[in-house]
């Protein structure tokens, strides 16, 4: 869903070449807001669409089976949907205090529709924003540091089934 059609709120409104959408159902179980879209969420204008998304996509299936949970329902959202980037350059960055808080409505415009049992934040800057804002909600990693660390795959993996088992599950 897009939630705020052309939207101009913030400085990214000017480098975007096109807004993203969250996806996925609504409502749903479980709400993921990951940080921001990347190159290939951008030309797309679909989340989840480059390569690196798959760790996100492995864990959820991952923890579903530790959790005994075959089927529950999910979305994804970003916490700007207009992809940062460096001087207008193709090189992601992550987006600026003033841009996430300006966005931070058209999130939870999200959380409103989608009404989420649990919602997962993914990576640090995402929780570091958001933890206050949705007490409900459980924190893992972000893909590329699973990537670049992935030792720390299995803990996440767990904390993330515990939180399906306690919010979804309801055991
Ligand atoms: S990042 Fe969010 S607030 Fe900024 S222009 Fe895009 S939709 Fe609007």
């Amino acid at each position: 869903m897009n939630p705020c059609p052309g939207c101009q709120e913030c400085a990214l409104a000017r480098t975007r070449k096109q807004m993203v959408e969250s996806r996925g159902s609504t409502p749903a179980d479980v709400l993921f807001l990951i940080e921001a879209p990347n190159a290939a969420d951008e030309v797309v204008g679909k989340l989840l669409s480059g390569p690196e998304d798959r760790t996100l996509i492995r864990i959820c299936m991952d923890a579903a089976l530790e959790a005994g949970m075959p089927r529950f329902t999910i979305h994804v959202a970003p916490m700007v949907f207009c992809r940062p980037t460096r001087n207008a350059s193709i090189e992601n960055r992550e987006p600026r205090s003033n841009e996430v808080l300006k966005c931070m409505r058209n999130v939870m415009r999200v959380v409103v529709a989608v009404q989420p049992k649990l919602t997962v934040l993914v990576g640090k800057v995402v929780a570091d924003y958001y933890k206050d804002e949705l007490p409900e909600s459980i924190s893992i990693l972000a893909p590329w540091v699973l990537n670049k660390q992935p030792a720390r795959y299995n803990t996440n993996m767990r904390n993330l089934a515990e939180g399906l088992k306690k919010y979804v599950k309801g055991k």
